[in-house]
């Protein structure tokens, strides 16, 4: 247990570091750690603190889609298990940007659970950003096709965590309203 804080600590700290120049896309521009921290927190309360290796997927999920680390970065900082995990859940950045969000409804439903928990918490903190603070140059209809996009990403993850469910449910119905998606 001591050690596992230890290694989350670690997690949040490497995570904040690799992401330190980045903004999220909203209006707002909200630093990129916020994000992060918001999935970790969501994944902690959904499953109780019981598995560190969730959470610090959870802090480290970007990592490689969007810093410098590498996957043997990872494996030596966090073990094989946690960097398994981020690889899972990153894009492959060589194909294009439509590919990959078709690939992600696609391929979601074969990944292991601790991934899927992860998608589900990512796209909650998406959607909550969308409406707290939509980019500013996305039009209504890039808003309303990423909520419906984000959906159907998830619905491979149903069935595992009815608390991480119930917090999507609400961001999607609200992003809903508020975009008419
Ligand atoms: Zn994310």
């Amino acid at each position: 247990m001591t050690q596992d804080l230890v290694l989350l600590a670690r997690a949040a700290d490497y995570a904040a570091r690799q992401h330190i120049a980045q903004r999220r896309k909203g209006e707002a521009g909200e630093p990129y750690v916020n994000h992060l921290t918001e999935v970790t927190a969501l994944l902690a309360e959904a499953t109780d603190g019981a598995d560190v290796v969730l959470l610090m997927g959870g802090l480290l999920h970007d990592t490689l889609e969007d810093t410098d680390a590498t996957y043997e970065d990872l494996v030596q900082r966090f073990g094989s298990e946690v960097a398994a995990l981020v690889a899972e859940v990153t894009d492959d950045k060589s194909l294009r940007k439509e590919e990959r969000k078709r690939l992600q409804i696609e391929k979601t439903a074969s990944k292991s659970r601790r991934a899927k928990l992860l998608k589900l918490a990512d796209k909650t903190s998406n959607l909550r950003s969308l409406v707290r603070s939509p980019p500013s140059g996305w039009t209504e209809e890039r808003l309303r096709d990423y909520v419906v996009w984000a959906e159907a990403v998830v619905r491979s993850c149903r069935g595992l965590n009815a608390p991480l469910e119930a917090v999507f449910d609400t961001a999607y119905r609200e992003a809903r309203l508020r975009f008419g998606a």
